[in-house]
């Protein structure tokens, strides 16, 4: 079994990312993310401070707006409709969940497709049914970059996903495809989803259930990803039973320290790609 190290693999694209936006920073252009949050969600605000971290580590300006957990829809739609006009500003992501009162579709709608580093605007969802896109949402992204850095290839390959949200199932599914993949995406109401997902050679995790996929549904020598991030008894577990899981799988990636770590090197990578489109480089 191959632990799949989402520190080191996300380190790398760190890496890449901070030279570029050194290169850009030389010939004049700078690179800004503005990162929205409304109100007090704690696990928010832990990944808007992450988020801000990773930028200053790379040379991104980050430039953080913690608006009240009162604020209107106009309020917000205006914030965005400045930043969307302010040049230093490459990339905009706010930070969902939002507060029950707010339009999170008509937020998303808002930002300005070349600005939206999360890739969430339909614009952009579009283009990545299409195969032709500039942006994916982060999740997808950095599990595509560590199936890559692993030489995992796809083509051919019977891939499973669990779950079919909008910001991790759906366009996982769509990726996987885009490479070949055969793929299948399993939800809430799927019939005997043990036997489908022992048909994987490539079965991500995207639940939200801790210690969910148990051994007996993992076909021997498959790829396991878990995207899952569950708190037990005050720690981190993810999806998948890993103690019971790791030893039929050909490659595992751990919770914590696979999938998560990813995600942000993504959105550091969308924001240099906004950057970079936004100056025709
Ligand atoms: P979500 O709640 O939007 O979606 C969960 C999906 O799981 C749904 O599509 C649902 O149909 C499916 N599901 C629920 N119960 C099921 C069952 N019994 N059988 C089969 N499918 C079932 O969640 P999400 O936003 O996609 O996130 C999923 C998990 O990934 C969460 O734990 C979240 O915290 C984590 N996550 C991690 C990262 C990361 O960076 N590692 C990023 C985003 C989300």
């Amino acid at each position: 079994m191959r632990l799949i190290d989402g520190k080191i693999i996300s380190a790398s694209v760190k890496e890449r990312v901070k030279d570029e936006v050194a290169i850009l920073k030389e010939q004049g252009i700078t690179t800004g993310l503005a990162v929205i949050i409304v109100g007090e969600d704690p696990a928010s605000k832990v990944y808007v401070a992450n988020k801000k971290k990773a930028c200053e580590a790379l040379g991104i300006i980050s430039e953080e707006y913690a608006l009240p957990e009162n604020t209107t829809q106009e309020e917000l739609l205006k914030l965005i409709d400045e930043l969307n006009n302010k040049a230093s500003i490459n990339g905009i992501l706010c930070q969902l969940p939002l507060p029950k009162h707010l339009d999170e579709q008509a937020v998303i709608n808002a930002i300005l497709p070349e600005k939206d580093v999360d890739a969430f605007h339909p614009q952009n969802v579009g283009k990545i049914m299409l195969g032709d896109y500039d942006f994916v949402p982060c999740t997808p992204a950095g599990i595509m970059e560590m199936l890559q850095y692993e030489n995992i290839d796809i083509s051919g390959k019977t891939c499973v996903v669990i779950g079919r949200s909008n910001i991790v199932g759906k366009p996982m599914g769509m990726l996987l495809l885009h490479k070949n993949g055969t793929v299948t995406i399993c939800h809430s109401r799927t019939k005997d989803l043990a036997s489908v997902c022992k048909e994987a050679d490539v079965l991500v995790a995207a639940v939200g259930r801790p210690n969910f996929v148990t051994a007996d549904m993992v076909k021997e020598g498959a790829v396991v990803i878990d995207v899952g991030i569950n708190r037990v008894d005050g720690k981190l577990v993810g999806d998948v039973d890993f103690q019971n899981v790791k030893d039929k799988c050909s490659a595992i990636t751990p919770v914590p320290g696979g999938v998560g770590p990813m995600t942000i090197a993504m959105l550091m990578q969308n924001t240099l790609t906004a950057a970079k489109k936004q100056n025709k480089r």
